[in-house]
């Protein structure tokens, strides 16, 4: 069982997994993997550092965007693949809807080639579930700049007018997915929104 964590920088994805995985170790009887992208592998992890530590240079945006499919190229055949062969549950912080919605809409490099290029990468390993955190881009980026002012990467810094096309292109994605893709509200008290996740994975799998 492969499930992923979207929303915008700020949803609170990471803080929700934490508390997740203990209630779902609970519950199931497979073994639970928690990974994230950019990075989840040793060479995804050194990909993530290039496009995230460069700060004075201008990476070119195409080349962000493959970057970000070539760690998830790794991520899937070293983390991913081999999660799911040994029947264990694999969350996965990010995926490729991440690239679509900050590639493709925040850089406006475009939806569909964003995603053309992850079909490359991804190669037909997609989540069963989706789990999108939900949250406008004013509250997002008020969380986290509150929560880490100083230490916020280059794309947390981008303008609001970045995480508003990120978000929309999020929206897109929810509406053009149904099936895999369930939309929890974000802007709730931490402890309703990882209850709100854990029932969306629930009432998808109830065994
Ligand atoms: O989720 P996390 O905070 O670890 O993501 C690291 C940074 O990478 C965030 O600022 C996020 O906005 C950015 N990102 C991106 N494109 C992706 C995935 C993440 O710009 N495809
Ligand atoms: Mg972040």
């Amino acid at each position: 069982l492969f499930i992923s964590f979207e929303g915008p920088d700020g949803a609170g994805k990471t803080t929700a997994l934490n508390a997740l995985v203990p209630l779902l170790k609970q519950r199931a009887n497979q073994d639970i993997v928690l990974s994230r992208e950019p990075g989840g592998s040793e060479i995804a992890e050194q990909i993530r550092k290039i496009i995230l530590a460069i700060h004075d240079e201008k990476m070119d945006d195409r080349t962000e965007a493959l970057l970000y499919a070539a760690a998830r190229r790794q991520h899937v055949v070293d983390v991913i693949r081999p999660s799911l062969a040994d029947n264990k549950i694999l969350l996965s912080d990010r995926f490729v809807d991440s690239s679509i919605a900050y590639q493709g809409g925040g850089r406006e490099i475009g939806t569909k080639e964003v995603a053309e290029i992850n079909d490359f990468a991804i190669n037909g390993t997609l989540p069963d579930l989706t789990i999108y955190f939900d949250i406008s881009p004013e509250v997002g980026l008020s969380r986290i700049r509150k929560d880490h002012e100083g230490e916020m990467d280059r794309l947390e810094k981008e303008a609001l007018s970045f995480h508003k096309r990120v978000h929309s292109a999020y929206l897109d994605l929810v509406d053009a997915n149904p099936d895999r893709i369930k939309s929890i509200n974000a802007n709730q008290a931490p402890e309703k929104v990882v209850d709100d996740a854990l029932n969306v994975i629930i009432n998808r799998f109830p065994n």
